[in-house]
C-alpha cells in the first residue's frame, strides 16, 4: 500500500468549549462493552418491562436486552407528548419545490403521534397487527416516516423499498418478507417531475406471478389520475372516521427481539441482501449513536439528506432523532431543485445545526461552486456528517470550509446496513479530525484489522477490517438465509464480523478506511488502494468525481484506469491526461499513475449515490458487464465503452 495515506494531511484538534458541552465522555471508551450499553439502553429507552440479561452472544446471533419490553413507536412519539413535548417540531417538512413552498409545513410530536394513531387504526382494518409484515414503497413525504412508525406501533414489521426502484424490487421484497399489506403513493415528485409510483408498484406484482400482498394503501402526493383496483384503498378513505387518540390504539409490547424491520443491502457488490433488525439493541444503539456522534441539544435542528429507502434513513432520519425527540428537517426534494441553492436556503430558514449527508451529495454541491452555499447564512450550522463511502480529504475541505464555516467538525460515520448504527466515526469534542478517514471506533465498538489468514496487523499495514465483539444494532442474520449470512460474514474468521472494508491504522492509532476490499489494484506488486488514486485525482481543479480501476497489463500485472467527470463545462483534452497523471505520481507515486483516463459527463451510480465500481472493473477490462438494474443512468456507460474501445 502506498505511503501516504490521509494521515500525512493536516490536522484539527477539538473545539475546547465543544469539549466541555459534549454529550460523549471520553471515559465511555474505557467502559466495560456491557455496561457502556446497558447503561445506554436505560438512560435512552423507555421499557415497558425491563430486560434480565444485557447480552447473549453465540456466536454470529446476538440477543440484547433480552426479557425486555419495549415499543419502537412508543419511544420515538408517544413519549415524548407524555413528557410535555407535544408542541415541539418533530418535523419541518420541506417538498420538493423547497422551503418557500407554500406546502411547507411542520409537524409537532402531538401532531405526529395523531397521524401515527390514525394511520394505524386504519392498517388494523386490513388485518395488520402484531408480526403481520407490511411493504413501504414511497418518496421522502411525511407519511412515509408515519407509516413505519404506525407498523411500529403495531407491532408490523415493516419493509421500505427505496422508492427510485422498479415495481420488480418491490415485488420481490414484498414476497420474500410475505408482506400482506404495501403502502405507496399515487405518484413520485422529485425535482420538478412527477413519476409514476402506485402504477409501477402494481407492474412489478402483477408481473410477479403470484404475491402475498393482498392490499395497496395509496397516499395522495400529487392527486394524480391513478388506476386504483379491488385491492387498493386512499389512506384517506381507509383512515375516514378513525381515532386519532392514543388510547384507541395502544402501543404493542413488544420483545426486544422481535423483528423491528428487514431492509435489502444497496446491492454496490452484488445481489441485495436482506438485513434482519431487531427492537431494543437496534433502538438503544440507534438512539445513543445519534445523540453522541451529533451532540444532540434540546435545541437542535438536524437535518440528514439521505433516503428512508437506505438503513441511513431508518436510523437517522426515523428511528434515532424521533427517539431521541429532536426536531427534524424532512426534505422530498433532490439537491440541484429547484435552484443550487436549496439546500442552503434549508440550513438558512431553519437554523440546521446539525447536517449530515453523502460523499456524492457533497461532490455535487463542489461541482456546482460555493458560491451557492456563500450567498446565505450557515452560521447556524455546528456539526457535519458525512456517510455511505471514503470522503476523499479533498472534499472533507471543501465541506468544513464552505458549509461548517471552517470551524464544525465532521463526523465521518463508518457503518453498513448490517451494522444498524454508526461504529466507526470521529467523536466531537474528543478527535483530532483528519480529513478522508472515519478513525475511531464508538464506545462500545471493538474493531481490529487483520491480514487473510487472520494475524492482527499493526500500524500503516493495510488488511480487512473485523469487529470481534458483538454490538446492539448488529443484524440478526439474512432473511431466511442462515448460510449466506454465516458465508458473508462469519466465515473468513471464526471470531469475528467480517466487514468486507479495507482499512489500516495510521501511527497515531486511528483507523484509515481504505474502501471496499475489491477496491484494491495491484500495479508491478505493489497494492494501491483506488480510493486514494482517487482522492489524489479529486484535487485537481477541474475533475469533479473520479473513479479507479484496473484492466490485466502484460508488464505490470495490473494497469490503472481512471474515470474522471470534469467540473463545470470543461472538456478532457490530452493536456489534461498529463496533468492529472502527473497529480497522482505527485501525491502518491509513479507507480500509481493511471495508464489511461476516460472522461465521462458522469459517472455510473447506484440509486443510493454510490460509484458503481463493479462495472467500471467490467468496463476497464472491456467484459460483459452484468446486471446494471441499481444503476440510476444506464447510458453513461454507454459513452466510457466507445472511449475505451475506441
Ligand atoms: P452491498 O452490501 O449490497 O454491496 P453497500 O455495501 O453499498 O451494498 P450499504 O450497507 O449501504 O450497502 O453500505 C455500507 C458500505 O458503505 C460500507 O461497507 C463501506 O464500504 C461504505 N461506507 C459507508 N460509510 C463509509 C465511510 N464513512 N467511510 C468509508 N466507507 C464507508
Ligand atoms: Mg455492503
Amino acid at each position: 500500500m502506498s505511503e501516504q495515506g490521509s494521515s500525512q494531511g493536516k490536522t484539527y484538534p477539538p473545539d475546547p468549549e465543544l469539549s466541555k458541552t459534549a454529550n460523549v465522555r471520553p471515559e465511555m471508551k474505557d467502559q466495560d462493552l456491557e455496561e457502556f450499553w446497558d447503561s445506554q439502553a436505560k438512560e435512552r429507552i423507555s421499557w415497558f418491562e425491563p430486560y434480565d440479561t444485557v447480552l447473549d452472544w453465540q456466536l454470529p446471533y446476538a440477543k440484547w436486552f433480552v426479557g425486555g419490553k419495549l415499543n419502537a413507536c412508543y419511544n420515538a412519539v408517544d413519549r415524548h407528548v407524555e413528557n410535555g413535548q407535544g408542541d415541539k417540531v418533530a418535523l419541518h417538512v420541506v417538498p420538493d419545490d423547497g422551503p418557500d413552498s407554500a406546502d411547507a409545513h411542520d409537524i409537532t410530536f402531538a401532531q405526529l403521534q395523531e397521524q401515527v394513531v390514525r394511520f394505524a387504526n386504519g392498517l388494523k382494518k386490513l388485518g395488520v397487527g402484531k408480526g403481520v409484515p407490511v411493504g413501504i414503497y414511497m418518496q421522502m413525504i411525511p407519511e412515509a416516516v408515519v407509516a413505519m412508525l404506525a407498523c411500529a406501533r403495531l407491532g408490523a414489521p415493516h419493509t421500505v423499498v427505496f422508492g427510485g426502484f422498479s415495481g420488480k424490487a418491490v415485488a420481490e421484497r414484498c414476497n420474500d418478507l410475505e408482506c400482506k399489506v404495501l403502502i405507496t403513493q399515487d405518484e413520485a415528485l422529485r425535482g420538478g417531475k412527477t413519476a409514476a409510483q402506485k402504477t409501477n408498484a402494481d407492474e412489478g406484482l402483477d408481473g410477479a406471478g403470484s404475491t402475498t400482498v393482498e392490499k395497496i394503501v395509496v397516499v395522495k402526493r400529487t392527486g394524480g389520475d391513478i388506476p386504483m383496483n379491488d385491492r387498493d384503498v386512499y389512506l384517506d378513505d381507509l383512515v375516514d372516521g378513525e381515532s386519532s387518540d392514543a388510547e384507541s390504539c395502544p402501543c404493542e409490547p413488544m420483545e426486544s427481539e422481535d423483528l423491528l424491520f428487514l431492509l435489502y443491502t444497496s446491492g454496490s457488490t452484488g445481489k441485495p441482501k436482506g438485513v434482519v433488525h431487531t427492537t431494543g439493541g437496534y433502538l438503544t444503539g440507534v438512539a445513543t449513536t445519534h445523540n453522541l456522534v451529533f451532540d444532540v441539544k434540546d435545541d437542535s435542528v438536524y437535518w440528514c439528506a439521505a433516503d428512508i429507502g437506505w438503513i441511513t434513513g431508518h436510523s437517522y432520519i426515523t428511528y434515532g432523532p424521533l427517539v431521541n425527540g429532536v426536531t427534524s428537517v424532512l426534505y422530498e426534494g433532490v439537491p440541484g431543485y429547484p435552484n443550487k441553492e436549496v439546500w442552503w436556503k434549508i440550513v438558512e430558514k431553519y437554523n440546521v445545526s446539525i447536517l449530515y449527508t453523502s460523499p456524492t451529495a457533497i461532490r455535487s454541491h463542489m461541482k456546482w461552486g460555493e458560491q451557492h452555499a456563500q450567498a446565505h447564512d450557515l452560521s447556524s450550522i455546528k456539526i457535519l456528517g458525512s456517510v455511505g463511502e471514503p470522503i476523499n480529504p479533498e472534499v472533507w475541505e471543501w465541506y468544513r470550509k464552505h458549509v461548517g464555516g471552517d470551524k464544525a467538525p465532521i463526523m465521518d460515520t463508518w457503518w453498513q446496513t448490517e451494522t444498524g448504527h454508526i461504529l466507526i466515526t470521529p467523536l466531537p469534542g474528543i478527535t483530532t479530525m483528519k480529513p478522508g478517514s472515519a478513525q475511531q471506533p464508538f464506545p462500545g465498538v471493538r474493531p481490529e484489522i487483520r491480514d487473510d489468514e487472520g494475524n492482527v496487523l499493526g500500524v500503516e499495514q493495510t488488511g480487512n477490517l473485523v469487529l470481534t465483539a458483538p454490538w446492539p444494532g448488529m443484524m440478526r442474520g439474512l432473511y431466511k438465509d442462515d448460510q449466506r449470512f454465516r458465508d458473508t460474514y462469519w466465515s473468513k474468521y471464526s471470531d469475528a464480523y467480517f466487514a468486507g472494508d479495507g482499512a489500516k491504522y495510521d501511527e497515531d492509532g486511528d483507523i484509515m478506511l481504505m474502501g471496499r476490499l475489491d477496491d484494491v489494484v495491484n500495479v508491478s506488486g505493489h497494492r494501491l488502494s483506488t480510493f486514494e488514486i482517487e482522492s489524489a485525482l479529486v484535487e485537481h481543479g477541474d475533475v469533479a468525481e473520479a473513479a479507479v480501476a484496473a484492466r490485466k497489463d502484460p508488464d505490470t500485472g495490473q494497469a490503472i484506469v481512471a474515470f474522471v467527470s470534469l467540473t463545470g463545462d470543461k472538456t478532457g483534452t490530452e493536456e489534461l491526461e498529463q496533468a492529472l497523471r502527473e497529480q497522482v505520481a505527485q501525491s502518491i507515486g509513479k507507480l500509481a499513475r493511471p495508464a489511461t483516463v476516460i472522461f465521462a459527463n458522469d459517472l455510473p451510480k447506484t440509486r443510493s449515490g454510490k460509484i458503481m465500481r463493479r462495472l467500471l472493473k467490467n468496463l476497464a477490462e472491456g467484459e460483459e458487464l452484468g446486471d446494471t438494474s441499481t444503476l440510476v443512468d444506464p447510458s453513461v456507460v454507454d459513452e466510457m465503452k466507445k472511449q475505451i474501445q475506441g
